[in-house]
């Protein structure tokens, strides 16, 4: 087997604005703010990943990009780009946490491979299990009637599913648009609700019955990501599926909560678990536990969501999609070559090797704000 050794990798410092402010139950958010992972080899080959970080959540940008561009590269820079798992296995002896950085390092490596062996993500990690995936949108903007408008124009599109972020504001909010989007769309809508962390423990059950009577499919992280036995608490009290997104990082916590039944669903994110491999090890002990999994996001742009199709698509068992809408629906702008495949609702996984898309030279010119590269020829 030939050797495609790495030569460069390149760090790049993205921010790309939001058309609209999204709140949640921890925080408000205005923008995309990144760090993409190109490594390059002596065969000529690119490879593109995206650390999605977010402070309230995961980490920052500044410290994934240091995080590659001074911790990671050693271990990566002169190796072949085709063992994988071994490059990742020295990324986490030679840092811990920063789960997005090593998310953006093994999908620019899992791009390469692809494109060595012409063969997508989703095949190189195991095969698809689906072409398409249901998209859901997420109801975030603390200006409701600027997000009915929205939801109208994307309901136009074809999306059937909408997410609605709560707990930023008071109850009677939440219950106020909930009721809305119910009366207005019927039972040809999905509904679905995120509280990002945003109820307190003690009074949670009472709240999340109110929300039952609408309908919704699942309710997502209601209480603060440690609260783990409460979530465990309401799991078992409440009738709506809850699913579990900020206390389910790694494949240990995965494994805890499955013990526990902290959730009946695990939202699975590349950039908090540390990649596609890691997230379908999460996959498998769901899968053991009788617990289902949904294509969660961070702050993305299409690099990201790209990973995260292939990844959605390899998982075995699917039932309720994905929200990869930020390049689509969220951000300004994208960076990509071409637009992220999203049509009539539904997300289409590529077909073609390695990640599948690539950086826009002069977008990422014009939205970039640092650089760091090694220099090595
Ligand atoms: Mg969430």
């Amino acid at each position: 087997m030939t050797a495609h050794r790495i030569t460069d990798m390149r760090v790049h410092c993205v921010s790309i604005p939001a058309r609209a402010v999204h709140s949640h139950g921890s925080g408000d958010v205005g923008g995309i703010n990144v760090a993409l992972c190109e490594l390059v080899t002596d065969s000529g080959l690119t490879g593109w990943g995206e650390a999605s970080p977010w402070p309230v959540f995961t980490g920052t940008v500044d410290g994934n990009a240091a995080a590659l561009h001074v911790h990671l590269r050693p271990h990566v820079v002169g190796r072949d780009a085709v063992l994988i798992e071994p490059i990742l296995a020295d990324a986490e002896q030679a840092l811990v946490g920063h789960p997005e950085a090593k998310a953006a390092l093994e999908c620019a490596l899992l791009d390469i491979t692809g494109q060595i062996a012409g063969l997508p993500i989703a095949e190189l990690v195991g095969g698809r299990h689906r072409d398409s995936i249901p998209l859901s949108f997420s109801v975030a903007n603390p200006d409701f009637d600027a997000d009915l408008e929205d939801v109208a124009r994307i309901w136009d599109s074809g999306v059937r599913i909408f997410k609605l972020k709560t707990g930023f504001a008071d109850h009677s909010f939440d219950l106020m648009r909930l009721e809305k989007l119910r009366a207005f769309y019927g039972d040809a809508i999905h509904l679905r609700i995120d509280y990002n962390q945003g109820l307190p423990a003690y009074d949670a059950i009472r709240l999340i019955r109110d929300l039952e009577t609408f309908r919704p499919d699942f309710v997502e992280q209601p209480v603060r990501m440690r609260e783990r036995e409460a979530l465990a608490a309401i799991t078992r009290a409440v009738d709506v599926p809850i699913m579990a997104d900020e206390s389910v990082f790694d494949v240990r916590d995965a494994l805890h909560g499955a013990q526990m039944r902290i959730a009946d669903i695990f939202s699975l994110k590349t950039a908090k678990s540390g990649g596609i491999r890691r997230c379908l090890e999460i996959a498998a002990i769901a899968r053991a536990a009788g617990i289902e999994v949904y294509g969660g996001c961070m702050f993305e742009t299409s690099i990201a969501h790209m990973a995260g199709a292939h990844l959605m698509a390899a998982v075995p068992n699917l039932t309720l999609g994905c929200e990869f809408y930020m390049s689509t629906f969220y951000a300004e702008a994208d960076l990509a070559l071409a637009p992220f495949p999203v049509k009539d609702g539904y997300v289409h996984v590529p077909t073609s090797p390695g990640l599948g898309t690539t950086p826009d030279p002069d977008m990422l010119d014009r939205y970039r704000t640092h650089l760091f590269s090694s220099g090595e020829p």
